[in-house]
């Protein structure tokens, strides 16, 4: 299980604050904010890509960044190859799936899955390691609606293993604050957690 702390809108010190205590996996979703605060933070920080990426930033984070959880298109998928390629380096990426009944979350369908899947198979992103699925629930006080969704996710990710056959597909991102307990049950082996290790958001 591993656990990455979202510092999206949350100052540097904070981040130093959990960094003292051992702590090296870090979330942001704005790229630049990422880049300002990884400038002046230390190096050996795991910083997480978390939020929705533009193709026309990819190449922004692309020589530093640990792990860009929300690719949600093949399009994306192209860019971050493109750019690895440039920077001569090999980049490891999660596919976003889309879950939530809400429409405003991103994320791929099971046919555009599958249709990554086949490419990736096909050996379409030779500096790209896709390493797993990660998506988000519902915003709901519904359990059962959240867990449901989980159980989806689960089922994707298991038959997106099977597909690619390769060990290094084994993460599973799932779970923020408000449903972690339920994505851990599920399945989930990385949780994103921001407000409740570092305070509400304004
Ligand atoms: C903000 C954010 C989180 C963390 O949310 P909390 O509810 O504060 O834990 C997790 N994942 C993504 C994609 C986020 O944008």
């Amino acid at each position: 299980m591993s656990l990455v702390a979202v510092s999206k809108t949350k100052p540097v010190a904070a981040i130093e604050e959990l960094y003292a205590l051992g702590h090296r996996d870090f979330g942001e979703n704005y790229v630049q904010e990422l880049l300002s605060k990884s400038e002046v933070l230390p190096k050996d920080i795991r910083w997480h890509f978390i939020g929705h990426l533009q193709s026309n930033k990819v190449k922004q984070i692309i020589s530093f960044v640990h792990l860009i959880h929300g690719v949600d298109s093949e399009k994306l998928l192209e860019e971050i190859q493109k750019q690895a390629l440039k920077a001569g380096c090999q980049v490891d990426v999660l596919l976003q799936m889309h879950i939530a009944k809400e429409e405003t979350k991103y994320g791929l369908d099971e046919k555009e899955l599958s249709q990554i899947l086949t490419k990736i198979k096909n050996g379409a992103y030779p500096n790209v390691n896709i390493r797993g699925l990660m998506g988000m629930a519902s915003f709901t006080e519904n359990i059962i609606e959240v867990s449901n969704e989980f159980k989806e996710l689960k089922m994707q990710f298991d038959y997106a293993n099977k597909a690619i056959g390769h060990p290094n597909f084994d993460i599973l991102s799932m779970g923020m604050s408000g449903d972690y307990q339920i994505a851990m049950e599920e399945g989930s082996n990385m949780v994103r957690i921001g407000s409740l290790l570092f305070g509400q958001r304004k």
